[in-house]
């Protein structure tokens, strides 16, 4: 058995003169929650879709369980697709509508009945079988969809945007009932969003997709933590990017100039003279009233503090004009309002990206 369930190797599609999807390639494990995260238009549905088999690449190859699967339809492929809108048949009652599968493969009546019950207890809508679409909230219509797309037991679970039409708590609740799900049935499933929180709570991995291509692919912790890009740093989360140069390196570290002063950084790779941009978090960034002693300073001017909750969001400007946003806990902010503060961070705290 292979170990990868859904592989794509350098899949290209192009719509005329657009490319939406350009030289993707991706191993996908068996029993993996991976998502594609990326802004609009960058190609993620139009990814699925070709793993659904809804589009066909242009160039490239595409395996579903090491099978080569390009020019196959989708009824015949191993994945089952959750679109954002449900897709659900409103004529047709709960029941009906996560049989519906079962009958075009001519599942015998006795058999689809029990299929239909074990789904319905799946997604805890047991009392649910004889009401109609519109007779269930946004929350219970998109675990129809999902029972419906489960029912007919894909190896993949495709899910687009699936909670997109839910307000913020109802989707928050059921980002972790479908990792649950995900967990217990230890099903491959292939996730499309463009809420990079969303993705970092649910996934086991994440590939970070820009203009087609797949800009990084990795843990939630090594997207967040370890950027390889500019466009990864900047989509996920909050940074401070600085652009820059190394001014000096001496084996291990190497200095890197901003505004006038030499910042440590993991020197591994680098050398004097190169371009490159540091990408520092707000939460990594520490504020005080004067300089700690053996650190690099930067000197900042308040411009605002915002209270967003759980934190204090301070805005900086340096001497130059250039922002930095830090982020504190709400309850335990590091010293009180002042006019001019000290800004620095632990060497670990910044990503050196290599400017291209
Ligand atoms: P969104 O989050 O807005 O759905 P996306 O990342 O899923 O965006 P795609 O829907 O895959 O992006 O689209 C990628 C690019 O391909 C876009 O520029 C889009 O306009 C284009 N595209 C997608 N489908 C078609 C099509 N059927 N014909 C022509 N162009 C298309």
């Amino acid at each position: 058995m292979p170990d990868n369930m859904v592989q794509l190797v350098n899949v290209v599609k192009e719509f005329e003169d657009n490319v939406a999807v350009n030289d993707l390639s991706i191993d996908i494990r068996r029993g993996e929650f991976l998502t594609l995260l990326g802004p609009s238009g960058c190609g993620k549905t139009t990814a699925l879709r070709m793993i659904a088999g809804f589009e066909q690449p242009t160039r490239g190859e595409i395996y579903l369980d090491g099978e080569n699967v390009v020019g196959r339809p989708p009824y015949k492929r191993v994945v089952n697709t959750v679109f954002q809108n449900y897709a659900l048949f409103p004529h047709m009652n709960v029941a009906e509508n996560i049989a519906f599968g079962l009958k075009m493969k001519k599942m015998a009546k006795a058999e689809i009945n029990e299929q239909v019950t074990r789904m319905l207890s799946l997604v805890q809508l047991e009392a649910y079988g004889e009401r109609r679409p519109n007779q269930l909230s946004g929350g219970q219509r998109q675990r129809v969809a999902i029972a419906r797309a489960l029912a007919t037991n894909p190896k993949v679970l495709l899910l687009d945007e699936p909670l997109g039409a839910l307000d913020l708590k109802l989707r928050k609740q059921m980002q972790l009932e479908l990792k649950h799900l995900q967990q217990r049935l230890g099903i491959t499933f292939i996730f499309v969003t463009h809420d990079q929180e969303e993705a970092l709570i649910m996934s086991d991995r994440i590939g970070v997709m820009h203009r087609g291509r797949l800009d990084q692919l990795g843990t939630p912790s090594e997207i967040y933590d370890k950027p390889r890009t500019i466009f990864v740093a900047d989509f996920i989360g909050e940074t401070n990017l600085f652009s820059t140069v190394v001014t000096k390196w001496d084996g291990n570290t190497a200095y890197v100039d901003v505004e006038g002063c030499g910042v440590p950084v993991d020197g591994t790779g680098l050398r004097a003279g190169e371009a490159v941009t540091l990408s520092v978090r707000p939460e990594r960034i520490r504020l005080s009233s004067k300089p700690e002693p053996g650190f690099f300073y930067l000197q900042a001017r308040l411009k605002e503090r915002i209270f967003v909750g759980t934190a204090l969001k301070t805005v900086l400007v340096l001497p130059t004009g250039t922002e930095v946003v830090v982020s504190e806990q709400a309850l335990a902010p590091v010293i009180s309002e002042q006019d001019e503060y000290y800004v620095t961070w632990n060497m670990e705290a910044a990503v050196v990206i290599k400017t291209e």
